[in-house]
C-alpha cells in the first residue's frame, strides 16, 4: 500500500509570519494536493518566552486569505489534536524518558553559571566555540559523571535539570535532503542539544521529531535554516527506533535580499518600503508592520509570485493559477540557491492579475474609494472608468487618484503642453469645444471622434498635431485611455468647459 503523503507547517508564533514562511506553507500546501495528500499546520508554541498573542490568528487568517488552508490542525481540528505543542507537553516527557532509558539521552544538573564558567575556561584556552559535547560533557554535572546515587538524589530533591541528547563522539550522520542530496555531518561538530528544559517542556528538536512521527509525517519542507538541526533530527529518529518510518526532508533555498546579498529581511522591507508579511500587523502598543494585502497585492498575484520564488516549472510559463501550481509543482524542480526577492516581479503579477478582474469587481472598489472622497458616482459608471483605468494601474487603490480627471476639471496641465501648443491646436480645440456643446449630451465615442476628425480635416491638419494638447486640457494629463471614451463618460458639456478653459490657459502661458 502506498502511504498517504502527510506534510505540515509548523510555525512559531512568535510575530507576523514571515513571508519566507508563507513561502513554505504554500509549497507544503502544493505538494500536498499534488499528491493527494493531507496538509497540516502545528503551532510550535514550545518556547514559551517568545510566545506573541495574536500570532496564531494572524497565521490562520494569512493562509484563509492565500486559499491554503490547511486539511487538519490547530484552528481545523483531526485526527492527531491538539495541535498546539503547549498542550501535548505530557506526550514528550515519556520519549525522552525513552531516550534515558536506553542510554541516548541523560540528565544535567549544571546551572546557567556552572555553564558559563564552563565556556569561560574553554575560551580562555583557545576553544573558539564551546560547546557542551562528547569531551565537555565528562568535566560537567550530569548524569553520565556524577555517582548514580547523587543523581537519584538530586531527581527525588526536585533539584532542576535539562535533558541533554548525547552525541556520539565519533559518527558520520547523513541526512537525505530531496532538495540537495546526501548532506554529510561529522558528530564532532553537534552538540548534546537540550531536549527537555527545566521547567519540563521540550525544546524544538524533541517536540518537533515527536510530532512529525505521531502524526504521521512523510514529508518535512521547510527553510534551509533548519538544515543544520537535520543530523539531530535523524539521530533521534534513530535512537527513538523510529528510522523506518522517517520523513524525507526538503530544505528549501533562503529568501534573499533584492540585490542577492544576504537574507532577506524586515529592515530591507522598511527600507525600500515593499511589504515581507502577508498581512499587515500590529500589536498593541507597537508600530504597525505592512503587509501585501493592505498594500494591494491580490492573492493570485502573491501566490504566484512565491511560487516562483526557489521553484519554477522549467517551462517559460510564469502565470500559473493555484490550480496550476499545484498540477506542475515537484519538489525536485525547486533549486538549491536563494531566491532574490524583487518586489518589481510581485507588482508585475499583481498588474496582470487585476487587468484579468471583472469590470463588476474593479468598479465596485472604485465606487467605495471615491465615496471616502466624497465623490457619488453610479456602480455602472464606475464600472466604465475601471473597464478604462485597469491597464493602466498596478492596484486597484490607484485607480482614483490616474482617474481623477474623470471627476474634476485638471487643476494643472502637464508640461508637454507648452511644447505642443499652437495657434492650430487652439483653434481646433475651441471649435471642438462649440461642437460638443451642440450635440445630445448621450453622444457614443465614435460620434464624438468623428466630430474632432471633421474639424481636423477642414483645417487640413493631422489628428496627431493636435491631439495630445487636447487630452491634456481634458484631463490635464499627456496620456491614458482612450480620449473620445473619457469625454463621453465625462459628458460632452463638461469636456466643452474644460476645453475653452484649457485654451484660455494655454494661450496665456
Ligand atoms: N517551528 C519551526 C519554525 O518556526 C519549524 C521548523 C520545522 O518546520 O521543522 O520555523
Amino acid at each position: 500500500m502506498i502511504k498517504e503523503v502527510r506534510v505540515r507547517f509548523a510555525p512559531s508564533p512568535t510575530g507576523a509570519l514571515h513571508i519566507g514562511g508563507v513561502r513554505t506553507a504554500l509549497y507544503n500546501y502544493l505538494f500536498a494536493k499534488k499528491s493527494n495528500g493531507k496538509f497540516l499546520l502545528r503551532i510550535e508554541d514550545t518556547d514559551q518566552t517568545r510566545y506573541v498573542p495574536g500570532a496564531e490568528e494572524y497565521i490562520l487568517e494569512a493562509l484563509a486569505w492565500l486559499g491554503i488552508s490547511p486539511d487538519e490542525g490547530q484552528g481545523i481540528g483531526g485526527p492527531d489534536a491538539p495541535y498546539r505543542q503547549s498542550e501535548r507537553k505530557p506526550m514528550y516527557k515519556a520519549y525522552a524518558q525513552q531516550l534515558i532509558d536506553a542510554g541516548f539521552a541523560y540528565y544535567a544538573f549544571d546551572t546557567p553559571e556552572e555553564l558559563d564558567a564552563m565556556r569561560e575556561r574553554l575560551n580562555k584556552a583557545g576553544v573558539p566555540n564551546p560547546q557542551y559535547n562528547a569531551i565537555t560533557r565528562a568535566t560537567m554535572k550530569n548524569s553520565l559523571v556524577l555517582p548514580q546515587e547523587e543523581v537519584k538524589q538530586r531527581l527525588d530533591a526536585g533539584d532542576a535539570y535539562v535533558i541533554r541528547i548525547k552525541i556520539p563522539r565519533k559518527e558520520e550522520v547523513r541526512v537525505n535532503d530531496i532538495i540537495r542530496g546526501w548532506v554529510l555531518v561529522h558528530s564532532s561538530s553537534l552538540d548534546d542539544k537540550v531536549l527537555m528544559k527545566s521547567d519540563g517542556m521540550p525544546t524544538y528538536h524533541l517536540a518537533n521529531v515527536v510530532d512529525d512521527h505521531l502524526m504521521r509525517i512523510t514529508h518535512v519542507i521547510r527553510g534551509e535554516e533548519w538544515l543544520p538541526s537535520a543530523p539531530l533530527h535523524v539521530l533521534l529518529y534513530k535512537y527513538l527506533g523510529w528510522e523506518d518510518t522517517m520523513p524525507e526532508f526538503a530544505h528549501l533555498p533562503l529568501l534573499l535580499k533584492p540585490d542577492g546579498n544576504g537574507k532577506l529581511s524586515k529592515r530591507d522591507a522598511d527600507m525600500h518600503g515593499f511589504p515581507v508579511f502577508p498581512l499587515q500587523w500590529q500589536p498593541a502598543g507597537a508600530e504597525k508592520t505592512i503587509g501585501f494585502r493592505e498594500e494591494g497585492y491580490l492573492p493570485e498575484a502573491l501566490l504566484n509570485f512565491l511560487a516562483f520564488l526557489g521553484w519554477n516549472p522549467g517551462t517559460q510559463q510564469e502565470i500559473f493559477s493555484l490550480t496550476e501550481l499545484v498540477e506542475a509543482f515537484t519538489l525536485e524542480k525547486i533549486g538549491k540557491a536563494g531566491a532574490k526577492f524583487d518586489i518589481n516581479k510581485a507588482n508585475w503579477y499583481n498588474q496582470h492579475y487585476l487587468r484579468g478582474m471583472e469590470n463588476s469587481a474593479l468598479g465596485a472598489i472604485l465606487k467605495t474609494d471615491l465615496e471616502k472622497k466624497g465623490i457619488n458616482t453610479s456602480l455602472e459608471s464606475a464600472q466604465e472608468i475601471a473597464s478604462l483605468l485597469k491597464e493602466r494601474i498596478t492596484f486597484a487603490k490607484e485607480m482614483v487618484a490616474e482617474g481623477e480627471y474623470f471627476f474634476k476639471s485638471p487643476k494643472e496641465y502637464d508640461a508637454v503642453l507648452s511644447q505642443k501648443w499652437s495657434a492650430e491646436a487652439s483653434e481646433v480645440s475651441l471649435a471642438f469645444a462649440d461642437k460638443l456643446i451642440s450635440i445630445a449630451t448621450e453622444t457614443s465615442a465614435e460620434e464624438i471622434k468623428h466630430i474632432l476628425h471633421e474639424i481636423v480635416e477642414n483645417q487640413k491638419l493631422k489628428i496627431g498635431k493636435v491631439l495630445q494638447p487636447i487630452r491634456i486640457l481634458i484631463t490635464g494629463k499627456p496620456a491614458g485611455p482612450d480620449l473620445m471614451q473619457i469625454i463621453k463618460i465625462i459628458g460632452t458639456n463638461e469636456a466643452s468647459e474644460r476645453l475653452k478653459k484649457g485654451v484660455e490657459f494655454a494661450n496665456r502661458v
